[in-house]
């Protein structure tokens, strides 16, 4: 299977200012066509360095995906750059120029003498119309490798690329189906995750196993491609088999679903309802839980109680409570979450606490407290993480309590 590369052509790439986005959604389109993008280049305009991206490219991939710089302005060089580096010319084409010369006039603007720059086509290489611009993409075989170029503005270069590039990469690759499956993970760390399953990703050649790292989460990506449907979805389900047993509990999800989904559905089937109580997150808990559609279903609502006063006043902890073991502590954690349990009469309540940081000298230590029917529990965590990651690692560590709680897992 061939592999794929993606240059992003444009000065503004390489500034502060603005992201290369197209390479992420031509990614995801190779992807799914089993093609795997191994090297993505962002270069300015300028020819030499253009054409030194380009010669690279075709001399590593079979595929070669260019976005940006057909514009008609001195600065837009793919269209020579390419001509020039597979040492072909570039040919006038007066039916183009015609076009462009129509949709301009539509606008109701006049066509500028530039614009007849976008009307050239290199030898050899084929049109690809634009419906959303001016400027036509081109796909030629050149040495057996497929050079791609298309316009730089996402809402031109994604019909272009889905209408009329499918097609012929599809006639190009030979035939093969995909088979995917996520293992989403809580509780561990992505080195440990690794070791433990590497050895068994590694005697499968045919899978791509991703590993990445989300907001305190592993997500665990396996994706076979093989000439048939079968093959792929057999590959898939073994490696799994094999994997899954080594992470046990702590997969939450095979199908790609949210924890806060996990939750919901677990609740949900057992008509049960939830609230929380939190200070160091300040919402983001009740967030995360109500950004599930109808999560009325089951949260009942919560609290930010971010000073002792609040704490004390709407969640009923004891001030001698807090004078006693400061509010970012144990009994204080479960307290919130009792209180919270008892305020909204909910089955379940979650509760953090803690110091999120980035000064003093208990950053990132947290605790987080769960109220249910069959008692209380307080969870005692710290992270050398900044403030943004100590934060969302909270609501992870919160929500997946209650999920083993629901399953009834070991804590
Ligand atoms: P160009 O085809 O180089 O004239 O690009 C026209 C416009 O498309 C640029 O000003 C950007 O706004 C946008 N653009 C170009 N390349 C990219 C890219 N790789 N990702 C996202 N937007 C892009
Ligand atoms: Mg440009």
């Amino acid at each position: 299977m061939p592999d794929a590369e993606i240059i992003a052509v444009g000065s503004e790439l390489l500034t502060p200012q603005r992201l290369d986005t197209n390479s992420l959604y031509l990614t995801d389109q190779l992807n799914a066509l089993g093609v795997e993008v191994v090297r993505k280049t962002v270069v300015g305009d300028e020819r030499e360095r253009l054409t030194d991206s380009i010669l690279g490219a075709a001399a590593r991939s079979k595929i070669v995906v260019l976005t940006g710089g057909l514009g008609p302005t001195e600065d837009d060089l793919t269209r020579e750059a390419v001509a020039g580096a597979l040492g072909r010319s570039l040919v006038f084409h007066q039916d183009i120029c015609d076009g462009i010369e129509a949709r301009l006039r539509f606008f109701g603007r006049k066509m500028a003498e530039i614009n007849r720059r976008q009307a050239y086509v290199i030898e050899g290489a084929e049109v690809l119309p634009n419906a959303r611009g001016t400027a036509p993409g081109q796909w030629i075989l050149n040495d057996g490798v497929a050079f791609v170029l298309l316009p730089g503005p996402p809402m031109e270069l994604k019909p272009m690329f889905e209408q009329q590039c499918l097609p012929r990469l599809e006639k190009l690759l030979p035939p093969q189906v995909i088979r995917t499956r996520w293992l989403r993970v809580v509780g561990m760390g992505e080195s440990d995750l690794d070791q433990l399953i590497s050895p068994v990703y590694k005697r499968y050649a045919n899978l791509v196993t991703t590993i990445l790292a989300v907001s305190g989460e592993i997500h665990v990506h396996l994706r076979a491609r093989c000439a048939l449907a079968h093959e792929a979805e057999t590959l898939v389900a073994q490696a799994s088999a094999e994997i899954e047993p080594l992470l046990g509990d702590r997969v939450y999800s095979c199908n790609g679903d949210s924890l806060e989904q996990v939750i919901a559905d677990l609740l949900r089937a057992r008509g049960a309802s939830l609230s929380v109580a939190e200070s160091a997150t300040g919402g983001l808990l009740g967030g995360r839980i109500t950004a599930v559609p109808s999560a009325s279903d089951y949260f009942r609502g919560g609290f930010v109680t971010y000073s002792d006063q609040m704490k004390i006043r709407l969640l009923g902890v004891p001030a001698e409570l807090i004078a006693e073991h400061t509010a970012v502590s144990e009994p204080v954690a479960k307290a919130m979450a009792e209180g919270a349990r008892a305020g909204t009469g909910s089955d379940y309540a979650l509760s953090i606490t803690g110091y999120a940081g980035p000064e003093g000298e208990k950053v990132g230590l947290v605790f987080i407290g769960l109220a249910a029917p069959d008692g209380s529990e307080v969870r005692r965590v710290q992270w050398p993480a900044d403030r943004d990651r100590v934060r969302a690692f909270s609501t992870n560590i919160a929500l997946d309590m209650l999920r083993r709680r629901l399953l009834d897992l070991k804590p």
